[in-house]
């Protein structure tokens, strides 16, 4: 079984407001399709969809003020609308894609994964479906309500499932030395262990305001530790996710122990 992370930073224009990227998300759809692969579980991220509400509505600070609540509402039916757009697109393709709401069957505590149950996802495997999750406006049993990231998710169904594979797709070719947007000089790391990533990326510590690439690389530590093959690769970039799927050789980073 495979996990595939499409990034918000992928499906979405990031500086736009509800702005899915169409043509790169049906791409995806036909290289998803020509892979053949057929035990894999889709999981995206927000981007111009979730993220500008969620920071809008303090939704990853928990429940404190009344007007949170419709927030929290309109966060998940932005990821509902743009996990539509993505299932719609598979489906166009002949893929079995089945669109799953995290929100409605799991919990978090502090932000942190705590209930999952696993069994209607372990079923719509068993039958050839395709699970198409994403990050979502989740409940929280100390907060009341949360962000639970996509990475997070991945991880740990990649643990619960024994995945053989998690690619990341994101819209730069791997992990840099340091953020590739903002340094010229960054340098891609072909293989990189979990333990010396901070050896390794230290900088791009304190410049990654999002989290992302390190809180990626965090979050999949647990999964390289289960032994999932992790992959982190240009999903912008035709074919990477094709050849990815497909367990052949793709520029990228590999994590490893
Ligand atoms: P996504 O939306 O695809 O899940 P994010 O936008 O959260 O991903 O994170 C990916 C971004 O992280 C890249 O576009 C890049 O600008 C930034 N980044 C910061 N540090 C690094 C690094 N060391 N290597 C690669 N990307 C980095």
């Amino acid at each position: 079984m495979q996990i595939l992370k499409l990034g918000g930073s992928v499906i979405t224009h990031k500086d736009g407001y509800f702005s899915a990227n169409h043509d790169l998300i049906k791409n995806l759809a036909f290289e998803i399709a020509e892979s053949k692969v057929k035990s894999l579980i889709i999981v995206h991220g927000a981007g111009s969809f979730g993220h500008p509400l969620a920071k809008q509505y303090s939704i990853s600070d928990g429940l404190k003020y009344p007007e949170q609540l419709t927030g929290f509402s309109k966060t998940h039916q932005s990821m509902i609308l743009l996990n539509r757009i993505i299932v719609d697109a598979l489906l166009n393709e002949n893929i079995p894609a089945f669109s799953v709401c995290p929100s409605s069957f799991l919990l978090t505590s502090g932000k942190r994964l705590l209930k999952i149950d696993l069994r209607i996802i372990k079923q719509l495997l068993d039958i050839g479906l395709i699970p198409v999750m994403y990050g979502d406006a989740v409940l929280d049993t100390r907060q009341g309500i949360a962000i639970l990231s996509g990475d997070q998710l991945v991880t740990r169904l990649a643990i619960e499932f024994g995945a053989k594979r998690i690619i990341f797709g994101s819209d730069v070719d791997g992990i840099f030395t340091s953020n590739p947007k903002i340094d010229g000089d960054a340098q891609l790391i072909e293989k990189l262990s979990i333990s010396n990533v901070t050896a390794k990326i230290g900088d791009a510590i304190n410049t990654d305001v999002t989290g992302g690439m390190l809180g990626k690389v965090s979050e999949a530590e647990d999964a390289v530790r289960a032994g999932s093959q992790v992959i982190f690769l240009n999903a912008c970039k035709k074919n990477r996710v094709n050849a990815a799927l497909k367990g052949e050789r793709v520029m990228g980073t590999i994590l490893t122990l």
